[in-house]
């Protein structure tokens, strides 16, 4: 499929993954002009000062004007707020799109805001790394990765071949799936680990001074690996939490269940038990390498 275009693209929120989007946009000339928009004038002269938009403004009403392509990319909290005061600066027959962890509850917060003939695609690009900010973005950050688009029944079909050819020329696979089953999808392969990478750094926060000295200065032993998750944006994950509850309770629940169960392992000696589930799980980290998505 060939690249799309666009005269004017507005990115509302310029952090890791709309920076990382602004720079395709250059590299593949998808987009006449970029205008950014962010909360803070600091980013907004970063994002002007890498070169990542043509214009830069506070107001997401005045940075949505005339924008034939929208893509919001700040953290979920913002998405109503944002939906309510674009939505009567937006170019009749504009394309809104986001970039949200989570996609029922983005659906619910922007949808009702939109008017007739604006037409709405919720996506996630499934990319991204601990950092934030524009500075830290990257056009390669989603090279081979999947794309997820969780289009309604009533999304307009040549908004969303052109929102996910905008995500091929990124060079991501694209699919589409129904917004709840992608929360559900989610929870367990991105929301549960962070979490718990959330809590095993922070029981170890919470340990006394003479141990959490050792935690550092042993943290090859595997810590280490769960500090990179556990330095992800707190406000992001907080609202990750928050939006996708239903969802990361019960992958939690089941979780919970499968530790326990190993607790008990552990406690009556079952060695086997516990090879057996080693075994499988180190099968899955070969699948994830053969499906290039280590
Ligand atoms: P980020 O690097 O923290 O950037 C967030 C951006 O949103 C900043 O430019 C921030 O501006 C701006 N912003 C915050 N509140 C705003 C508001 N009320 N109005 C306008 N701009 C506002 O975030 P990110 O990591 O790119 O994540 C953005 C979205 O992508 C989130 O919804 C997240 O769920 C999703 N996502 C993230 C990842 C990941 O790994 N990071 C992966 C896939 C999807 P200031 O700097 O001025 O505050």
């Amino acid at each position: 499929m060939s690249a799309p275009h666009f005269e004017r693209v507005a990115l509302v929120g310029i952090g890791l993954i709309n920076s990382s989007l602004a720079r395709v946009l250059r590299r593949e000339k998808i987009a006449d002009e970029i205008v950014a928009c962010a909360r803070t004038q600091e980013t907004l002269d970063t994002a002007v000062k890498l070169g990542l938009c043509d214009r830069a403004m506070l107001d997401p009403a005045v940075a949505v004007a005339g924008a034939d392509l929208v893509v919001l990319g700040t953290p979920l909290s913002a998405y109503a707020g944002i939906a309510q005061a674009i939505a009567g600066a937006l170019k009749p027959g504009a394309i809104v799109t986001d970039v949200g962890s989570v996609k029922q509850a983005v659906i619910r917060d922007i949808k009702p805001h939109m008017p007739a003939g604006v037409h709405f695609v919720a996506g996630h690009p499934v990319a991204g790394t601990e950092h934030s900010g524009p500075a830290s973005g990257f056009a390669e950050l989603f090279h081979d990765r999947w794309c997820i688009l969780t289009p309604l029944a009533d999304t307009d079909p040549g908004a969303l071949a052109r929102v996910s050819a905008l995500w091929q020329a990124a060079g991501m696979k694209v699919l589409t799936m129904d917004a709840e089953h992608h929360d559900l999808v989610l929870a367990i392969t991105s929301h549960l680990p962070h979490l718990i990478a959330y809590t095993i750094v922070g029981t170890a926060t919470d340990l006394e001074d003479t141990l959490k000295s050792e935690v550092i200065k042993f943290s090859a032993g595997g810590f280490r690996d769960f500090t990179r998750i556990a330095a992800s944006d707190p406000v992001m994950w907080r609202d990750v939490f928050l939006n996708n509850r239903e969802a990361v309770l019960e992958m939690l629940q089941r979780f919970s269940e499968d530790l326990t169960a190993l607790q008990r392992a552990i406690r009556w000696g079952e060695g086997q038990k516990l090879e057996d589930l080693f075994t499988r799980t180190r099968a899955i980290r070969r699948s994830i390498i053969e499906a290039k998505q280590a």
